[in-house]
């Protein structure tokens, strides 16, 4: 019996944000008293104009960058004051991120490329003696998106959802337990973005995968469990898409 209890609550709680971008004079105002609360296993879809700080809202989810105010909890500890070497370890355990260019490496083949996240973090000597298992785990997560038999083929050999499939493979080698999607698809044809979204909803369901994914493609946000829209620098519900699909398995909602 898998332990359902560590599954069953909230996962990232978010309460009064605020993030301005200052250069010389000039300060560019984003988030203002953001408010969100996110359910372990829920996937959650964010739309919004361009410019209005959804990458911003992301990058301060996933510990890259650090708000002017506000408080962010994460599985129940405040992140959003850590001191770099935390946030560091943090961001490359808890959270895996997907980018809508996929940032792949053109030099390393696939298998590499998927690896890479872990490789930097040990000695060659730590590395010699922890390779079998991480090699393992990253053919099993290529398995998993379908793309074992493209191992060791270099990213300009693949199609965009190959190499984004890649990209997800790679975000999810050490196990985090929320993902971080942004534009996953906006490179994508439509029959490669909804290949990816079929993957996205089946690693939400296998693995209670929490997903945050921002989107402009508001047909690929209706299939989330919730939509939630960017707009004067909160975000709002979507009339008509506020009730959360969560599954039941999860518990009750919070209203
Ligand atoms: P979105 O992802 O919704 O398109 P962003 O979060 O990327 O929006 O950007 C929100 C606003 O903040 C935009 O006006 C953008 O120009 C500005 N911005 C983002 N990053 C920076 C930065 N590092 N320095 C200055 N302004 C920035
Ligand atoms: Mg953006």
């Amino acid at each position: 019996m898998p332990d359902l209890t560590s599954q069953i609550g909230t996962l990232v709680r978010v309460e009064g944000l605020y993030k301005a971008y200052r250069k010389g004079d000039t300060t560019v105002s984003v988030l203002r008293g953001l408010n969100l609360q996110v359910e372990k296993g829920e996937f959650l879809a964010i739309v919004g104009a361009s410019g209005s700080g959804k990458s911003t809202l992301l990058h301060l989810l996933g510990a890259l960058d650090v708000p002017d105010a506000g408080a962010i909890i994460y599985a129940g500890q405040r992140v959003d004051r850590l001191s770099v070497t935390d946030r560091d370890r943090l961001r490359n355990t808890a959270f895996g991120f997907v980018f809508q260019f996929y940032h792949l490496l053109p030099e390393l083949t696939v298998l590499e490329n998927v690896l890479a996240p872990v490789m930097i973090r040990y000695s060659l000597w730590q590395w010699w003696h922890r390779r079998r298992h991480w090699r393992r785990q990253a053919l099993s997560l290529l398995e998993r998106c379908g793309l074992a038999a493209r191992r060791y083929h270099y990213p300009q050999e693949l199609s965009g959802g190959e190499m984004q499939r890649a990209a997800i493979a790679r975000a999810l080698l050490t196990g985090p337990q929320l993902l971080l999607a942004d534009e996953p698809t906006g490179n994508l044809d439509a029959d490669a973005a909804t290949q990816i979204m079929h993957l996205l909803h089946d690693l939400n369901r296998e693995n209670t995968l929490t997903i945050i994914m921002v989107t402009h493609n508001w047909e690929l946000a209706k299939q989330a469990h919730r939509m939630l829209r960017m707009a004067d620098g909160r975000l709002e519900p979507v009339p008509g898409r506020t009730v959360p699909k969560v599954p039941a398995s999860l518990g009750a909602y919070p209203s």
